[in-house]
């Protein structure tokens, strides 16, 4: 059906007026409007608009709060917990990552832990808000089984994403976010509205066969990156997210989940680090030297240095039209 221009403001106007109509407060509409304009500006697509019927799905259904009041608490002089008051994540994140910052910047080190929310987005936004604090952020979270162990045929994982940013004062951080799956599911999801095929590896299908064809996929299991190795650092993620921070595991988010097309409940966990305290003094330039070896190899590229570039372009997005329609539908 192709695709309809649309400026960033315009697609912040569209998401605005969504939100807003479905049950969504005005704080916890600034939040996600941020997230979604973000997302289509530096061309995350399947975090952006994308997301938005999955969104006002779990508005309409009653199981996000659209009135949520994160609230942020110190557990102990380096732990903040920010209970997100079961709404969306977005809100809970910038109330708690000032707090987060602070802590870091005070002891060198900090974590926090989100419970009570429904996270529907990429993560770079929040380990890019640390590193703009001059300090290392990770974060990680689990939702959902979606990926099966390596070697196994059954989903145990979420795609289970993690980021990290790395601050470089004057400069943009570097910022990986992945999902430790062999490929997103709204990659997949986007992949199988556009009839295209995905790489072998990317899945298995329901009797547990390697196939190609995404829609085959979404009916069987998505596969983790790099096999055993990847599949290790999943469950480090489903540790992290979910075990440490005291919130479900991705198979218990699913039990507990009403299944109305948005994201189940579940937590996440973010830490940072002051490279100052670590380090000390001069830390900035001698990583400078690092990146200066880097790029100089030919061939290889930052990560997050796609989106960064993207985010320059102040040039309409190409919006699909079947998915623009669904969401002019969900306007009252
Ligand atoms: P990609 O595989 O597209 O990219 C992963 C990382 O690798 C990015 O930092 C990317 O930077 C970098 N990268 C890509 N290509 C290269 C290259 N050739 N050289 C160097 N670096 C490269 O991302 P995924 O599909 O794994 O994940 C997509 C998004 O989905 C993430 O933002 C993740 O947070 C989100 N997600 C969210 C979930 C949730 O529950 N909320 C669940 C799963 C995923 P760049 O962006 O600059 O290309």
């Amino acid at each position: 059906m192709g695709t309809v221009e649309l400026s960033l403001q315009e697609i912040g106007d569209l998401a605005r007026r969504v939100f807003s109509e479905n049950g969504c407060d005005a704080e916890n509409t600034d939040a996600l409007v941020r997230t979604i304009v973000t997302a289509e500006r530096d061309g995350s697509h399947s975090h952006g608009l994308f997301r938005l019927p999955g969104y006002i799905a779990s508005l309409r259904s009653g199981k996000v709060n659209g009135n949520a009041r994160p609230k942020v608490a110190m557990k102990t002089l380096a732990i903040v917990s920010v209970d997100g008051d079961n709404g969306y994540a977005p809100l809970a994140i910038e109330r708690g990552v000032p707090a987060l910052a602070d802590a870091a910047k005070k002891l060198g080190v900090a974590v926090m832990a989100t419970t009570h929310t429904h996270h529907f987005a990429a993560l770079w936004p929040e380990t890019e808000a640390i590193a703009g604090q001059g300090l290392i952020g990770i974060a990680c979270v689990c939702y959902t089984p979606l990926v099966a162990p390596a070697g196994g045929k059954k989903s145990l994982f979420g795609t289970n994403p993690i980021s990290f940013a790395w601050p470089r004062p004057g400069r943009s951080p570097v910022v990986v976010d992945m999902a430790t799956a062999s490929m997103a599911l709204g990659e997949v999801q986007i992949a199988a509205r556009d009839g295209r095929t995905v790489p072998l590896g990317t899945g298995l299908d329901a009797n547990g066969a390697l196939t190609t064809d995404p829609n085959e996929i979404l009916k069987g299991t998505l596969l983790p990156f790099g096999g055993y190795k990847g599949s290790a650092i999943a469950l480090m993620v489903e540790l992290l997210a979910a075990g440490a921070v005291g919130e479900s595991f991705s198979f218990e988010a699913a039990e507990a989940d009403i299944k109305d097309g948005g994201p189940p409940r579940g937590g996440e966990f973010m830490l940072a680090i002051s490279p100052e305290l670590l380090a000390g003094p001069g830390w900035a330039e001698h990583s400078e030297e690092f990146f200066r070896r880097f790029d100089a190899i030919e061939g290889a590229r930052l990560p997050g240095s796609r989106r960064q570039h993207n985010r320059l372009s102040l040039a309409p997005r190409n919006i699909d039209a079947t998915l623009l329609e669904r969401i002019h539908a969900l306007c009252n």
